[in-house]
């Protein structure tokens, strides 16, 4: 049966009660497939579009169910005893994460309907209410599925939910454009003004990303916008780089500002994926994130969150 890209998308988590993520009190629907491939990403689980099998030695209790299940005899014991998966040979078929007692062994992509997302939005619905909070749709790069995501806010706005986006920004303009029309706030990330910095680092250019947000900002002037730049060490943790961004970001008054510090959150999923982390081991100094905070502050004045 083909499906109904429109109806249903691939959605790998649903986190609830989230105040980091657009206004009030927040359900954040994650969807998944990215267009970039961003080093310092926290999210690797999101990046391909199709479902994928993560193993957490932290959950695992050793029952072994796991190797019993899998039809296609890939799964093993490493050299100290955890599971290995042989992920060339995986068929995919997910039968040991459903024989997993523990959850150790988690499937990231779940085929989900507009409506049953919205179900699970909707249950924290009087939350939502008291804080000006509502439904924020992430990812990955929610747009990629732009079908689904604009039918999801579409229905959210019919429910008379509050609507946000995170996006980077990596789509075509008519995807976006319908996207805003049923958006409260859209979160825009704006990496590094330098494109083949832009693309030595997360794979892809940024003339389509400054391009999209250049249209919204003029086609969108009552939007809620907030322009986000992930500092990290070695790619945009420059003063240099960050007031690059200030002067494009300054002809634009609906638009405010936020630095998110680098962190590495995200080094444990890779591990579950067997991928390796590919920022190594640096890190963001607080004196650092500091600094570049109190520039973009005195350029930017109050129209700099956090
Ligand atoms: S997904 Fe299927 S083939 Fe892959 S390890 Fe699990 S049971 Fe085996
Ligand atoms: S079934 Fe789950 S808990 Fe048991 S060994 Fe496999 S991964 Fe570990």
């Amino acid at each position: 049966m083909t499906l109904d890209k429109s109806k249903s998308g691939l959605v790998f988590n649903i986190q609830t009660f989230s105040v980091h993520d657009g206004p009030g009190i927040r359900t954040i629907a994650f969807l998944k497939g990215c267009p970039l491939h961003c080093e310092w990403c926290s999210n690797p689980e999101s990046q391909s579009t199709s479902p994928e099998l993560a193993w957490s030695a932290s959950r695992c209790i050793g029952c072994h169910l796991c190797m019993k299940a899998c039809p296609n005899k890939v799964i093993s014991l490493g050299e100290h005893g955890e599971i290995k998966i042989d992920r060339e040979q995986c068929k995919k078929c997910f039968t040991c994460a459903d024989a997993c007692p523990a959850g150790a062994l988690r499937v990231f992509g779940q085929q989900m309907s507009v409506e049953q997302v919205l179900r699970e939005v909707e249950a924290d619905s009087a939350f939502y209410r008291r804080s000006e909070g509502g439904m924020t749709l992430s990812g990955g790069e929610a747009l990629l599925q732009g079908d689904f995501a604009i039918n999801l806010l579409k229905e959210a706005k019919c429910h008379g939910l509050k609507t946000a986006i995170e996006t980077c920004g990596c789509v075509q303009w008519p995807v976006l454009e319908k996207a805003c029309q049923y958006l409260n706030t859209v979160i825009f990330d704006i990496k590094c003004l330098d494109s083949d910095k832009h693309k030595q680092h997360t794979g892809v250019g940024n003339e389509l990303i400054l391009s999209n947000f250049k249209k919204m900002c003029t086609q969108f002037p009552d939007k809620s916008i907030l322009a986000r730049t992930p500092v990290i060490p070695g790619f945009n943790d420059t003063e240099e780089d960050v007031l690059a961004i200030i002067e494009f970001l300054k002809p634009f008054p609906n638009v405010k500002y936020e630095l998110l510090p680098y962190h590495r959150l995200g080094e444990p999923k890779y591990i579950s994926l067997d991928r390796e982390y590919p920022m190594g081991s640096v890190k963001l100094s607080d004196e650092g994130a500091n600094r570049l905070k109190a520039a973009a502050r005195e350029h930017f004045g109050d129209r700099m969150v956090g």
